[in-house]
């Protein structure tokens, strides 16, 4: 188990905007950022990306959260695979409960 406490440090210091312009194009729009999802194939840009809340959502496919459920699909991942997979990439070492 990973202690929830650690998941929670991960989110905050995971730039999310950063993180998911690594996979997919992301222009300005509104108060946040917007490009094309890449979970329903579509061509408009249905996806969009809340920085100041640190959450994203698809108006087209309905998927959305946060950084690490966005992780878990477009990597294929566990939960827990994906926090150490943010943690990785923070250089953080993932305590471990057990
Ligand atoms: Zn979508």
């Amino acid at each position: 188990m990973i202690p929830k406490a650690f998941i929670d440090t991960v989110l905050q210091e995971t730039d999310i905007a950063e993180l998911i312009g690594r996979y997919i194009d992301l222009i300005e729009r509104g108060q946040g950022l917007a490009g094309e999802c890449p979970f329903d194939g579509g061509s408009k840009p249905s996806f969009t990306v809340s920085p100041d809340k640190q959450i994203w959502k698809c108006f087209n496919c309905n998927k959305g959260g946060n950084a690490i459920k966005f992780v878990i699909e477009i990597e294929k991942l566990s939960f827990p695979d994906a926090v150490r997979f943010l943690a990785k990439r923070l250089d953080l070492e993932v305590p471990e409960e057990v």
